[in-house]
């Protein structure tokens, strides 16, 4: 058994990805944009919509009005000149939508993670500063329940400093051969253990909703991470706050797939990030909102962005239009 540094407060850093994923939406929503989180069930092309077959479908001028989008209930949205389709491991049900829209072939991973939240920190107020300064982790105000001690800036987003901690930030990533086990602990400034691990190939339920963790698997986790040490095996100290599931979605060649439809002008699509998407998952919001609105990228290299384009990587071996007459065939 060995354990060396991976580096410092100066080289790494935590994400939430909750907490990211709030706030960015808080700050679309700042700069005018509309959100609303519902389930989507149907995108439907307006009439005189027609399909490509190349690297890129032509993209119409911005604004031109091409596709609706229906929730549900029924409720239909739109018409929208630009449609993103970033559903994670749900992305194959875009076929159903807009046939051969996305590749066959994707896999999902589901991973466990549980969360311990020390009972120490729950009950201590943290000061308040503002975000932006090192040691300090953004928290959006769509939150629930802010951590105690969070509190509102001026610009609607709450922050938590990082004193005082319940636990020492280094992360820890662990193996144990003997149970098979490799799981990665973060200890979380607001108090917070996550840990996670344990993967299985159970498909993805129809819903993003109905993710339910394996039997058993949380309770190993947690029974592993109780026996880490320092204190984490007092239940009163550390009680459970959440035991859970998600999936990693992996595109066919493991590639992520990120930027214009090569069948359907205005779809863009944004998945496959697999087990990188926190880290990755700005940049590729980045990348296609340079695409939506047709400016130029300039950070990063054509052959970067070509390849990881709808139809480079396995869609080359299934054209486009063949994948639509597949998808077709299977409806
Ligand atoms: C346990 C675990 C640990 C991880 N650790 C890391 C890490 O340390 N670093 C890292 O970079 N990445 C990590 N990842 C990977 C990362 O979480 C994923 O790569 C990332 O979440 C994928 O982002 P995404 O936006 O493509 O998909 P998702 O995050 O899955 O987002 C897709 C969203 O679409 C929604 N959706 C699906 N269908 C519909 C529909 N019909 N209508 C409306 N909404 C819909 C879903 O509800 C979901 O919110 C980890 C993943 C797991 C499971």
């Amino acid at each position: 058994m060995g354990s060396g540094p991976l580096g410092d407060a100066s080289t790494t850093a935590q994400v939430h990805p909750a907490r990211l994923t709030c706030a960015l939406a808080e700050r679309a929503t700042q700069a005018g944009c509309t959100v609303i989180q519902q389930q989507v069930v149907a995108v439907e092309a307006l009439p005189g919509v027609s399909l490509r077959s190349g690297a890129a479908a032509d993209s119409a001028a911005p604004g031109t009005p091409q596709y609706t989008i229906t929730t549900q209930g029924g409720q239909k949205h739109g018409p929208f000149s630009a449609v993103v389709l970033a559903t994670g491991a749900w992305i194959e049900c875009a076929n159903a939508w807009l046939p051969g829209v996305v590749p066959f072939g994707w896999r999902n991973v589901k991973v466990h993670s549980v969360v311990l939240q020390a009972a120490a920190a729950a009950a201590t107020s943290c000061t308040a500063t503002c975000a932006g300064s090192a040691g300090q982790v953004a928290v959006d105000s769509c939150q629930p329940s802010p951590h105690p001690g969070a509190q509102a800036t001026s610009q609607g987003t709450v922050c938590l400093q990082e004193h005082p901690r319940a636990l020492p930030a280094t992360m820890l990533f662990v193996h144990d051969g003997e149970q098979g086990l490799e799981p990665e602990v973060y200890p979380r400034p607001c108090g917070e253990v996550y840990s996670c691990d344990i993967s299985s190939d159970t498909p993805v339920p129809e819903t993003p909703a109905e993710v339910q963790p394996d039997a058993g698997s949380c309770e190993k986790l947690e029974k592993f991470l109780r026996g880490l040490g320092g204190g984490l095996d007092d239940t009163d100290a550390f009680p459970l706050k959440a035991a859970q599931a998600c999936y990693l979605p992996y595109a066919p060649g493991d590639q992520p797939i990120i930027g214009p439809s090569d069948v359907y002008p205005g779809v863009f699509i944004g998945a496959g990030h697999n087990c990188w998407g926190i880290l990755l998952g700005p940049a590729t919001g980045l990348l296609l909102a340079h695409q939506v609105l047709q400016q130029p990228v300039h950070f990063l290299s054509k052959d970067t962005v070509q390849s990881l384009a709808p139809g480079s990587t396995n869609c080359k071996k299934q054209p486009a239009v063949a994948r639509a007459e597949q998808a077709v065939s299977q409806t």
